[in-house]
């Protein structure tokens, strides 16, 4: 028994989300420009004013000033304020599933990956390796640790197995289809794999299936409309993000619901 409730768990982790929100979205700002993520600190895009700690409070401080700095009174984008509630929600849905263990740590580096990918593909149409290595590679030490925990080192097959089936999957069609998908979503695959894989094969099955449906959900409609060039008319990066978490916290009811 874990010796905190579940709520806590739930808590802790939304409040963490919402300041970790904060830092993805310097972090989406200056990672494809080429920024240091460390200094300066931040400052209107606008008019280059400092901005106080007191004004850098996730949510709050935006909702306070009006959407506007508080200096030149030029607005300040919706997404920082959506990014920070987006992060802080699912931390704490993460928090509530998997509550005081190796595995919630593994999956909230994952998901704040995945939030800061999916907001710098959607922008700029890339997803940076740096990134998802980034989140690999500690993922990966927070897995085996998770295996150990659990007293299931078998699940560390099963997240490596899911790993690179995933990455071969997407491989294959990068390589077939030249223009369809970037190497960035294959890497992307291969990292939703390994965390989505640990959970188990069903769960990885239904976070690529449910990917590629919600993509083509979207992506179809806005090809034809759009004159049906070869090229995706849309970003799969965040698609590959909702299918993770389709899979991830409604898998094993998919599944059972699937095979009867
Ligand atoms: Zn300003």
């Amino acid at each position: 028994m874990p010796l905190l409730p579940t709520w806590f768990s739930a808590a802790a982790a939304g409040v963490t989300g919402l300041v970790v929100g904060s830092f993805l979205n310097v972090v989406a700002y200056r990672l494809p420009a080429g920024k240091s993520l460390a200094s300066p600190g931040s400052s209107c895009p606008h008019c280059a004013a400092p901005i106080r700690a007191w004004d850098n409070i996730p949510v709050l401080s935006w909702l306070v000033l009006g959407g506007r700095c508080r200096s030149c009174r030029a607005p300040i984008s919706w997404q920082y304020p959506v990014v920070e509630l987006m992060t802080g929600g699912l931390f704490a849905a993460v928090g509530a599933r998997f509550p005081w263990s190796p595995l919630e740590v593994a999956l909230l580096v994952f998901v704040a990956a995945g939030v800061v990918i999916a907001v710098i593909d959607i922008r700029e149409r890339v997803i940076p390796a740096k990134l998802v290595w980034g989140a690999g590679l500690p993922g990966l030490g927070l897995l085996v640790l998770a295996s150990l925990t659990a007293g299931t080192p078998g699940r560390l097959g099963l997240a490596l197995g899911g790993g690179a089936a995933a990455f071969g999957a997407f491989y294959l069609v990068w390589y077939l289809r030249p223009g369809g998908i970037g190497f960035g979503d294959v890497r992307l695959a291969a990292l939703l794999g390994l965390f989505v894989g640990w959970l188990g094969p069903g769960e990885l099955f239904v976070a690529l299936f449910a990917a590629c449906l919600t993509g083509a959900a979207v992506g179809v409609p806005l090809a034809l409309i759009g004159g049906g060039g070869r090229r995706l008319a849309i970003p799969f990066g965040p698609f590959l993000m909702v299918g993770s978490l389709i899979g991830i916290f409604a898998g094993p009811q998919l599944v059972h619901l699937w095979l009867g």
